[in-house]
């Protein structure tokens, strides 16, 4: 069994009932994918939409492909015609976007809001209001070709796990809220992202349903410099 191996296992096997794992592949090659695919895991996360173009084009086709990335609406098309969920929505005008793309394929993407929790100013996402202003705003509801399944957040970088565990909370509270609000009979707004390699165990004490791992699984990354 291969390093990567090894460690998607050992992560696996503690996962509670219900949890889906992203494995974060982003700058690894393609044979990294490859090797955790025949490990048994079909969820992979990327942050650049022409890498995840070409990695769709040259890997198994029952992969999922979760967009976890900042994407600007020009790079929508690249990813539109296969990508599984985008988990990093943070505006409406991208949410427009997704939903003119998808319609070219006949599809339905699922995508969750991405929130800023943290307390670095350099991260991307809504705040909790322009969260709860885009849902009231409401033109959300006339978008036929997208489905909003839920929230995303990153939490601060940090030893201070009180932080991370604030954070995690106010983001379990938010989904909470939205889903009372907007999606009460909506069983597809299920989605509750945060969690990575440094902080899951908290996220899932935390009620985490998605976590999104990277270095955990694949080591350190190489540097988005090196990427052809
Ligand atoms: C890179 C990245 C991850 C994975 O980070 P690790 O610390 O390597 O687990 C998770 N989520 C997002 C949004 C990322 O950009």
């Amino acid at each position: 069994m291969s390093a990567i191996q090894n460690h998607l296992q050992n992560i696996t096997n503690e996962l509670p009932q219900g949890v889906t794992l992203v494995a974060v592949s982003k700058y690894h090659p393609a044979s990294d994918i490859l090797e955790a695919y025949h490990a048994g895991q079909r969820v992979f996360g990327e942050n650049l939409a022409r890498e995840m173009q070409n990695k769709h084009d040259i890997l198994p086709k029952d992969i999922q492909w979760h967009f976890i990335g900042h994407l600007q609406k020009n790079k929508v098309k690249y990813i539109a015609p296969f990508v599984s969920m985008i988990q990093s929505v943070d505006s409406i005008q991208l949410l427009q976007e997704i939903d003119r793309q998808a319609a070219k394929h006949n599809r339905i993407i699922p995508c969750l809001l991405q929130i800023h929790v943290a307390q670095e100013q350099t991260k991307f996402g809504l705040t909790f209001q322009e969260c709860l202003d885009l849902l009231e705003e409401g033109s959300w509801r006339q978008l036929t070709h997208i489905r909003i399944d839920g929230i995303m957040g990153i939490a601060t970088h940090t030893e201070d796990t009180s932080l991370i565990r604030k954070e995690f909370q106010s983001l379990n509270n938010l989904f909470k809220q939205v889903k009372e609000t907007y999606f009460l009979n909506d069983d597809n707004f299920s989605y509750k992202s945060w969690g990575m390699s440094d902080d899951y165990q908290l996220a899932l004490q935390e009620n985490s349903n998605t976590i999104r791992i990277g270095s955990a699984i694949f080591g350190n990354r190489p540097s988005k410099e090196s990427l052809q």
